[in-house]
C-alpha cells in the first residue's frame, strides 16, 4: 500500500517548549516560507521551504496566511449550543433555567444529530479540531456526536453526562444505569477511529456519593479513558458542595475521594482555588480548563493563570470555550478574554503563551501532547490556515506589525472565526472559508 503524500507551502508557526517555564521567545518556531509534508494524516517533515526536499510528483499547495496547530478547546457542552447568550443569570440559577430545559430536547436523536452536525461545522469554522465535550446525560447524545465526529475524522474527547440528583427527573440516571451506559458507550467509541471517551459527572452537587464512586470505578477499569468535570466555579456552587460533602475536606476531595483526580482529568473553571488545591493538581498531574469567556459572561470569577502555572509546581492548564456559559467557540476569542482576566489580575498574557494554551498546552493537559498540538514529525495533521487580514480593519492593523509575536497578538485581540481560512484535519481539508461548499467530510 503506498501512502499519501501531500505538502503545503506558506508562513507556519509552531510552539514547541512551554513559555510558562522558559523565555517565550525561545519557544516559538516561526518560518516565513514553510513546507509541511503530511504522509497518511502524520506530519513527517516541517521546516524552511528547500526545493531540494521537495518530492517529485508532491507539488507543493500554497496557501496565504499563516498555518499553525488546530486549536484545542479544553472544555464545551455541544447541547448548550441553543442557550448561549442567555441573559441575566449566575451558575445555579442558569442551569436551572436555560440548560436543564435544552438539554431535555436530546432525548430525541434527530434533534442531538441535527446538533452534533452543527456543532461539528462550527467548531471546524473557528479552527477547532480536538475538543473535550459534554454530551448529555442520553446515550444518543453521545452516539449522535461521536458518529459526526468519525465523519470528520476529528480527534475528539466526549462522554455522557451522569447526574442522579438535583436536576429535573428526565435528565437523571441512577449511579447504576450511569456505569452500565457509559461502560457501553466506552466499548462503542473509545479508541475506535480518533474518538476518546471522557467520564463525565457533571458536577459534584447532582451526583450522589455512589454515582461518583462508579465514575471513579470506569475511570480505573479502563486504560487511557479521560474523565471531566466542574470545580469551583461560583460561591454559591461550594458553598453548596460544602453542605452535601461535609465530611470531606474541599470541593477538589470530593473527588479525590472517588478516585478521578489523576493524569487524564480535566477539571472545567477552578476560579475559586486553595494553594492546597493547586498542589493536588500539580502531584497527580489533573488538569484545569480555563474558559474566560464563560467566567466573565457568567461573572463566575477570576482564574489566577499564573498561580496556576507557578514554576515551583505547575499544573498543566487548557484553554475552553465552556459554551454556552461561554460566548463563542472561537479560540481566538478566549485568548483576547484571557488577555484581559489576566490583566485584571496586574499581569500579562502574550502571544506566545496564548497560543501555547491553545495548541500545546492543551494537549499537554490531555496528555495527547506527543500526537496533538504542534506542527513537527510524527504529529497527527490538525492545522489552521489563520488569515490576519480577514477584514479590512486586521489588514490595516496587521500591516502595521513588526513582528511575529505582534502579529500573533493582533490575530488573539482582532480574531474571530473570519480569521480562520481553512481548517485540517488529519491532513484533510475540511474546512475552507473560501469555497462555495465550506465543509467537505475527508
Ligand atoms: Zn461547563
Amino acid at each position: 500500500m503506498t501512502a499519501t503524500t501531500k505538502a503545503l507551502r506558506g508562513a507556519a508557526i509552531s510552539i514547541d517548549a512551554d513559555p510558562f517555564l522558559r523565555e517565550p521567545r525561545d519557544c516559538l518556531t516561526h518560518h516565513e516560507d514553510a513546507l509541511t509534508v503530511i504522509s497518511d494524516g502524520i506530519v513527517t517533515a516541517f521546516g524552511p521551504y528547500d526545493p531540494a526536499a521537495v518530492r517529485p510528483g508532491v507539488e507543493p499547495e500554497r496557501y496565504e496566511g499563516l498555518l499553525c496547530p488546530g486549536f484545542i478547546d479544553a472544555h464545551v457542552h455541544y447541547p448548550q449550543m441553543q442557550v448561549i447568550g442567555a441573559y441575566g443569570t449566575e451558575l445555579l440559577e442558569w442551569l436551572t433555567t436555560y440548560t436543564f430545559p435544552a438539554e431535555q430536547s436530546f432525548a430525541d436523536d434527530a434533534h442531538a444529530a441535527r446538533v452534533a452536525g452543527l456543532f461539528l461545522r462550527e467548531l471546524l469554522r473557528a479552527g477547532t479540531t480536538t475538543a473535550v465535550v459534554y454530551c448529555t446525560v442520553h446515550p444518543g447524545s453521545v452516539d449522535a456526536f461521536f458518529a459526526e465526529s468519525a465523519r470528520f475524522n476529528t480527534r475528539m474527547i466526549a462522554g455522557k453526562v451522569l447526574m442522579d440528583r438535583n436536576a429535573p427527573p428526565a435528565l437523571l440516571d441512577t449511579a447504576e444505569r450511569g456505569y452500565t451506559e457509559s461502560r457501553a458507550l466506552i466499548e462503542r467509541w473509545h479508541g475506535v477511529g480518533r474518538q476518546l471517551y471522557c467520564v463525565t459527572p457533571r458536577f459534584a452537587p447532582t451526583s450522589t456519593e455512589a454515582q461518583l464512586d462508579a465514575a471513579g470505578a470506569l475511570v480505573r477499569e479502563t486504560p487511557g479513558v479521560f474523565t471531566q468535570t466542574h470545580l469551583c466555579e461560583n460561591r454559591a456552587e461550594i458553598e453548596w458542595v460544602r453542605e452535601l460533602f461535609p465530611a470531606r475536606e474541599s470541593y477538589l476531595d470530593v473527588y479525590a475521594h472517588a478516585g478521578l483526580v489523576g493524569p487524564r482529568s480535566m477539571f472545567g473553571h477552578a476560579i475559586h482555588m486553595h494553594e492546597g488545591d493547586f498542589q493536588t493538581c500539580h502531584d497527580t498531574g489533573a488538569a484545569l480548563a480555563f474558559c474566560p469567556t464563560s467566567n466573565l459572561f457568567l461573572g463566575s470569577g477570576l482564574f489566577r493563570l499564573y498561580d496556576a502555572m507557578d514554576p515551583k509546581r505547575p499544573v498543566r492548564v487548557g484553554l475552553g470555550t465552556d459554551v454556552g456559559g461561554g460566548t463563542s467557540l472561537s479560540q481566538l476569542r478566549s485568548l483576547d478574554e484571557a488577555y484581559k482576566v489576566v490583566a485584571l489580575s496586574g499581569a500579562k498574557l502574550d502571544a506566545v503563551r496564548g497560543f501555547w494554551l491553545a495548541t500545546a498546552g492543551g494537549a499537554e493537559a490531555l496528555r495527547l501532547g506527543d500526537r496533538l498540538g504542534r506542527i513537527a514529525p510524527g504529529y497527527e495533521a490538525d492545522l489552521v490556515v489563520l488569515d490576519p487580514k480577514a477584514t479590512p480593519f486586521m489588514a490595516f492593523r496587521t500591516g502595521y506589525c513588526q513582528s511575529i509575536e505582534e502579529l500573533l497578538f493582533a490575530l488573539m485581540i482582532m480574531g474571530d472565526d473570519r480569521a480562520i481560512r481553512r481548517t485540517y484535519v488529519a491532513g484533510e481539508r475540511v474546512y475552507d472559508r473560501d469555497r462555495p461548499e465550506q465543509f467537505r467530510y475527508p
